[in-house]
């Protein structure tokens, strides 16, 4: 999905886009009239569902699809029903859609759960927050000796976690009060652009001020940035003692606690086919195609939607897709500017080399990919080394999309694990 076009911008100058200091206006989208929440756990058989369709919820309930799963309900109403969604490379999800009631009512069940902080019973609430703050955070905080809060956005195009920062400062601050006292970590680093470093220290961080040449905010160099050595190939950040948070997971973190309630609204990045951007803030699950109609963005036939930013977003093809939790960036491309995408072979020119920030030895690589040798590529040709910058694919003379091959292989790799663990 990268789009060289798209930019206006030769390689290899590929900046973020930075907030000036004005406030940021936020397009606050009406409550749609259903909502459609996802989950990573997939249920083996209807039988074993335990939401069922009829079912009353309010908002900020806690939802179980399956007994080690649970989501939180973003508005009040009656689930519809409680099906599977296939997403990138036929990765299954559960999939709940919820018919929103007139009134509202909240659910106060989580008032317990902030007077009594138990860390199971703290991530069973707060894994679904804005900003999806990792389940580990909460049930494993012993392993990690720092916490970087990523008040940098990691894409081209996007301004969601810079603007939360600036608007929501006092949420951020709470926040981050609050996760010194959930978690002990005790060194707290906030990346962000240079303008806002001093948010980043009164917020009660260290402020690691970002260059805007991407993929400086990439997490592999942040690591580096902080240790003075890279992450090695194969090794996970978190293998290494780190945890990433984005700001938005802070703030909805220091609302939570502060109102005794679960923030449901995510914020996001609309770019749209004239690559205007537009902040936005929407319950979660509120499908595309409301977002779209609020905003008067027209999608014909063959235009391409985008959730993430141009460098490491993936496409979706239905309008019907929802807003989640983690979606700081969604991008409309009319048919007439797609990028150019090839299945033809490498011309061996060297280019994606050239940009590789990880030295993979792209043109090889990509050779074993086209051919399913998966696990060659990672025991000899560098696959694990690679950062998902998604640079190559932009830079490719051949137009061939490098960077879905990395991740089709990445997925199939952690399938391989998994069943080889089971
Ligand atoms: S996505 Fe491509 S350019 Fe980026 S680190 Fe991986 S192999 Fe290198
Ligand atoms: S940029 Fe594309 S064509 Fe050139 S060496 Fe790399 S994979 Fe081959």
């Amino acid at each position: 999905m990268i789009k060289r076009s798209f930019f206006g911008i030769k390689k290899p100058v590929l900046e973020y886009n930075i907030l000036g200091s004005a406030a940021s206006e936020v397009k606050t989208i009406p409550i749609p009239e259903t909502v459609l929440l996802f989950s990573d756990n997939v249920f083996e058989s209807l039988d074993s569902v335990i939401l069922k369709s009829g079912d009353s919820v309010k908002t900020g309930q806690k939802l179980s699809i399956t007994r080690t799963d649970s989501i939180i309900s973003t508005v009040t109403g009656t689930v519809k029903n409680v099906t599977t969604y296939s997403g990138d490379f036929g990765r299954k999800y559960s999939a709940i859609t919820i018919e929103v009631s007139d009134a509202e009512e909240k659910d106060t069940a989580f008032s317990d759960v902030a007077d009594n902080p138990l860390p199971d019973a703290i991530a069973e609430y707060l894994t679904y927050l804005p900003g999806k703050p990792g389940i580990s955070l909460f049930t494993d905080s012993g392993r990690f000796k720092c916490l970087v809060i990523s008040g940098m956005d990691d894409d081209l195009l996007v301004t969601t976690r810079q603007s939360i920062l600036k608007e929501n400062f006092n949420s951020v601050k709470k926040g981050i009060k609050k996760l010194k006292q959930l978690t002990n970590i005790e060194k707290i680093y906030m990346t962000v652009p240079e303008r806002l470093g001093q948010e980043a220290v009164a917020a009660g961080a260290d402020a690691l001020v970002i260059d805007s040449c991407y993929p400086s905010a990439n997490p592999s160099f942040i690591v580096e940035k902080i240790t003075g050595s890279p992450v090695p190939a194969g090794k996970q950040i978190e293998d290494e003692g780190f945890c990433f948070i984005s700001v938005e997971a802070v703030a909805s973190i220091g609302e939570a606690f502060e109102n005794k309630q679960v923030p449901v609204n995510k914020t996001f990045t609309l770019t749209d086919k004239y690559n205007r951007q537009k902040l936005v803030s929407a319950r979660i699950g509120t499908p595309l195609k409301d977002i779209f109609k609020e905003l008067y963005v027209t999608i014909n036939e063959n235009d391409r939607i985008v959730i993430g930013g141009p460098m490491k977003g993936a496409a979706v093809y239905s309008e019907d897709y929802s807003i989640c939790p983690d979606t700081d960036a969604v991008i409309v491309q009319d048919k007439s500017d797609l990028p150019f995408v090839t299945d033809s072979y490498c011309i061996n020119c060297g280019e994606c080399i050239r940009i590789c920030p990880a030295k993979v030895p792209v043109n090889t690589l990509i050779r074993l990919l086209e051919a399913g040798e998966y696990e060659e590529a990672a025991d000899n040709h560098d696959l694990n080394s690679c950062i998902d910058c998604g640079l190559c694919s932009y830079v490719c003379t051949a137009g061939i999309p490098i960077f879905h091959y990395i991740r089709l292989a990445k997925y199939e790799l952690s399938r391989i694990e998994v069943a080889e663990e089971a």
